[in-house]
This record gives C-alpha cells, sequence and structure tokens, in this order.
C-alpha cells in the first residue's frame, strides 16, 4: 500500500528541524532511518502529515568513545555499531545486540536512536542497552536533557520524549574490566524479531562477580531490568549454585503476552533458557575465554 499524502522536509541544522517540529507538532514525524515509520506509513498505521528528515542535519553521525563513555549520534546505524573496534573489543553486548537486529539492508538505514524512540517492545536496542549503564540526548526548544534509558521508555511504543523534541543521541558507559557481557536473541525466522532476549553484563572482582545486569527483552511492554536475580548474582562465583536459582527469579520477572510467536509459558521458559546461555557467554568473555558474537 502507499502512504497518505506529506510534505516532505530536509533540514541542515538542528535548529531548522526543531523549529519545523514546533511548528507543525502531533502532525509532523521526524525521519531517520525509516525501517520501523515508513512500514507503518505504507501499511496506514502511521499518517504523519508532515515528514521531518534528520539525515542531513551535521553533527548527528557516528559513535566515538568520550573518555569512559561510547557517544552514539542519533544517526549511527546498526551497521556502524557492527564496525567499532571499541565495541567489538569492549561492549560485545552492543555488538550481538547490532548482529542480530533484522538483515543487512535494515541495518544499513536503521538508527539505534531511532529504535530506542520507537519503544517496540521487541525490539533489539531497548532490551540489550537496558543491561548497560544508558542515557538518551533529547533537544527541544528550552535545550538539551540527558534521559536514563529506564525512565525515557515508559511503556510499549511510548518513551518520555516531547511532542518538540528530537534524541540527538545516546551515551553508553563502557563497562569495566574484568566484566563481560552478551545479549542472546531467540527468533522464529532469521531476520526477525524476538520471541524473547536476554541481556547479561558482568563485573568481575577476582573470581567473584562484583556487579551483575539483567534485561529482559519482548517479554513484556518495556524491557524488563531483574533486580532480584541480579542481586542473588552478586558475590558468586562460576562453582556456586547462584545461576540455578537466579534462573526461576529470571522467568517470574517476564510478563510475555501470548501472541503469533508463543504461549506466556513457552516464553517464560526460554526467559530461563536465554538467561543461562547469555550468563555463561558473559563469563567466557568476563574470563577472556570468548570473542565473537552469539547465534542460538
Ligand atoms: C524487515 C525489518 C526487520 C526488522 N527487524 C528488526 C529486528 O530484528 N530487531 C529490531 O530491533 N528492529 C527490527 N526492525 C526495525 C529496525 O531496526 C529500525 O531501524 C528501528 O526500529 C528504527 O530505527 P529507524 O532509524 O529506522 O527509525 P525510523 O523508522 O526513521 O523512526 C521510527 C520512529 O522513531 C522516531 N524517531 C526516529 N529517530 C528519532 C529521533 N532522532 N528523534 C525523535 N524521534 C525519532 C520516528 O519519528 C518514528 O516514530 C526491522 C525492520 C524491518 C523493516
Amino acid at each position: 500500500m502507499y502512504p497518505a499524502e506529506f510534505d516532505y522536509f530536509a533540514p541542515r541544522t538542528l535548529e531548522e528541524a526543531l523549529a519545523l517540529l514546533g511548528r507543525y507538532g502531533d502532525d509532523a514525524k521526524i525521519l531517520a532511518g525509516g525501517q520501523s515509520l515508513l512500514p507503518m506509513m505504507k501499511l496506514r498505521i502511521a499518517g504523519p502529515r508532515y515528514l521531518i528528515d534528520i539525515n542531513r542535519v551535521e553533527g548527528l553521525s557516528g559513535l566515538r568513545r568520550d573518555g569512559d563513555r561510547l557517544v552514539i549520534g542519533a544517526l549511527c546505524r546498526h551497521a556502524d555499531v557492527l564496525a567499532s573496534p571499541v565495541v567489538r573489543d569492549e561492549v560485545p553486548l552492543m555488538w550481538d545486540a547490532a548482529a542480530q537486529t533484522a538483515d543487512v539492508q535494515v541495518r544499513n538505514r536503521g538508527t539505534v536512536a531511532g529504535s530506542l524512540a520507537h519503544a517496540d517492545p521487541a525490539g533489539d536496542w531497548p532490551a540489550a542497552l537496558m543491561a548497560l549503564d544508558t542515557e538518551v540526548t533529547v533537544a527541544g526548544p528550552g535545550g538539551t536533557r540527558a534521559i536514563a534509558l529506564d525512565r525515557f521508555i515508559v511503556d510499549a511504543y511510548t518513551t518520555a520524549l516531547h511532542v518538540n523534541e528530537i534524541v540527538t543521541g545516546l551515551a553508553v558507559r563502557i563497562p569495566p574490566q574484568p566484566g563481560g557481557g552478551a545479549y542472546v536473541k531467540f527468533e522464529k525466522r532469521a531476520g526477525d524479531f524476538a520471541v524473547a532476549s536476554v541481556g547479561v553484563q558482568v563485573a568481575l572482582d577476582g573470581a567473584r562477580v562484583r556487579q551483575a545486569a539483567i534485561s529482559l527483552g519482548a517479554l513484556g511492554p518495556t524491557p524488563i531490568r531483574v533486580r532480584a536475580a541480579e542481586e542473588l548474582l552478586r558475590g558468586s562465583t562460576e562453582a556456586g549454585d547462584e545461576v540455578s536459582r537466579a534462573e526461576p527469579l529470571v522467568r517470574e520477572a517476564a510478563q510475555p503476552f501470548e501472541d503469533t510467536r508463543g504461549s506466556v509459558e513457552y516464553k517464560r521458559h526460554l526467559a530461563g533458557v536465554l538467561f543461562r546461555r547469555a550468563w555463561a557467554v558473559a563469563l567466557d568473555r568476563a574470563h577472556g575465554r570468548m570473542v565473537g558474537t552469539v547465534h542460538v
């Protein structure tokens, strides 16, 4: 199907883009990679009267290290993340997420920031980045503000972004060493959205886990942090039985709904299985035992 008619703008500065958004408000939509918005417009689920394409706006591209943070521009594509040596070597959880998002074509166009702004409950970036210390940077008529990711995503397809604001990027704290992370996703077909996914990031103190973060994707309206399991795993060693005791906590934290991808029971079971896998890979990486991405 063709989208409904719309007027198209391609501003070259953030100020221009914000002015257009201020003028057209709810009738306008920001266009980044277009990999979620255009399908919705073609299906007539979305029908913005004005499209504000930010692809020519200067200063929003790329991904760079700034001290202990990874600064990611609003136009950073999934493929840019895959091409980053810092991500590959120091934040492999993000590398896993990029590698398992959609297919090559979508990865070349779609943006990390667009995925967060879209806030699809089955989206890979919201789930993966929830296991890391992530802040979303937003610009509006009154200036910029930074919003922690768990406050940015408020519900399915709903964020804390005001109608006159644009996401300009995000900042992810590079996890401390020694440590490791992994993002494991289960999909029905290659390139599909997740049936369920789990992100794990651990920091070690010798042989012991100093800190653990566990996030769930496609297992509720928003990504879920499993704080009870994280607490249990703090101080654990590989030899202990804490992982077995944490698994039921992960299953309990999941709030899946039944759909064509599976029943509630099936998805809860999957949450536990994926958690065990992500945990094992994260620890392997923390101990320098494995490099590369995860495929279920
Ligand atoms: C075939 C196919 C398979 C896919 N598979 C997956 C998958 O496996 N996993 C997955 O996570 N995703 C998947 N996607 C979605 C894809 O990853 C999108 O790229 C992503 O969800 C949105 O990013 P985008 O840059 O394309 O955003 P757009 O489509 O341009 O925008 C999406 C929404 O976010 C808003 N927006 C975008 N950028 C900004 C900004 N800077 N400030 C304010 N608002 C903004 C737009 O107004 C719109 O409402 C798939 C898409 C397709 C077409």
